[in-house]
């Protein structure tokens, strides 16, 4: 059964100006025929970020070929390779004068290149309109094919993020068609390729793990030279998604927070709304930094 959502979980909407800033982007996207992760997986940080200027753009489409019990996002048939958004998400990112981009997809198993090729193209067409902006993507795992990873390194993303999700005992659950040894041989191959472009890495936590599994995650995506790591609550999309097993305290997320620092990352972010792309640009910058 679900738990009651904790206090801390509650989140503040925005008004006045931020809410007007927020609207603004809204109908960038629109207009754009874009899609954001932000909207489509329900984030619940999405009127602080929004109101901030920052978004994760989600290319490749908003129909994903695989079907995770945690994620929001549609599930079936993908359109057709849209090979004008690049430029469109560029335009965009430009006319919201971004200093860090994150861009993610949807999962393409249907593509034989999953995608990497206009993951590139979006890199490079952001690179041409905002060139002091930092790209961030974060990229599906291309079912093990190096060669359309190598595609995405080659175009040179300041940060490189796959996420890891869970722990390995609950990896075949909560994404049935990822593998906990692929995502961490994925990060391994990206620091072989490009040793440094920093990598990072989510966990979400709250579907039965334990701490001490957290632990060995983490210590896993270490010994793979993972630089940046975030974790967050999962929380429960709609009813048909897994349950929430467990609500962690604030306090718990700041332990989590120091027994990454210990282990060797140059930054943690971990907190009750964190997800991958939060606060991104600071993390970004702490990744450069060490
Ligand atoms: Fe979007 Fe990431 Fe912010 Fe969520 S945390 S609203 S996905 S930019
Ligand atoms: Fe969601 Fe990504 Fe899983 Fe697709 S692959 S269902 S977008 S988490």
């Amino acid at each position: 059964m679900t738990q009651r959502k904790p206090e801390w979980l509650k989140i503040n909407l925005v008004s006045g100006s931020e809410l007007a800033s927020f609207k603004e982007l809204k109908q960038t996207m629109r207009s754009k025929t874009l899609h954001t992760v932000c909207e489509e997986a329900k984030c619940p940080n999405i009127h602080e970020c929004w109101a901030s200027g920052t978004a994760t753009f989600m290319i490749l489409g908003d129909i994903c070929t695989r079907a995770c019990r945690f994620c929001a996002v549609k599930t079936g048939l993908p359109t057709e390779l849209d090979t004008a958004e690049p430029e469109r998400v560029a335009e965009a990112a430009e006319q919201m004068r971004l200093r860090h981009v994150v861009v993610t997809s949807v999962a393409r198993d249907d593509l034989a290149d999953g995608g990497a090729q206009i993951f590139a193209e979006t890199i490079k067409a952001i690179r041409r309109r905002l060139p002091f902006a930092s790209v961030e993507v974060l990229i599906p795992d291309f079912m093990g094919n190096w060669d359309a990873l190598k595609v995405v390194m080659d175009a040179r993303p300041d940060v490189l993020n796959h996420n890891i999700e869970s722990v390995r005992r609950l990896s075949d659950r909560v994404r049935a068609r990822a593998k906990y040894d692929r995502t961490l041989a994925l990060l391994k191959k990206a620091k072989e390729l490009q040793p440094d472009i920093p990598t990072k890495s989510s966990l979400m936590i709250g579907v039965g793990e334990t701490i001490e599994e957290i632990l060995e995650t983490m210590d896993d995506l270490r010994s793979v030279d993972v630089n940046i790591m975030t974790i967050g609550q999962y929380l429960q999309p709609t009813k048909k998604h897994l349950n929430v097993e467990h609500y962690y305290h604030p306090d718990e997320f700041a332990r989590l927070k120091e027994e990454g620092m210990k282990r060797g990352f140059s930054h943690v972010e971990a907190g009750p709304l964190v997800r991958s792309s939060y606060h991104a640009h600071e993390q970004a910058t702490a990744a450069k930094e060490t």
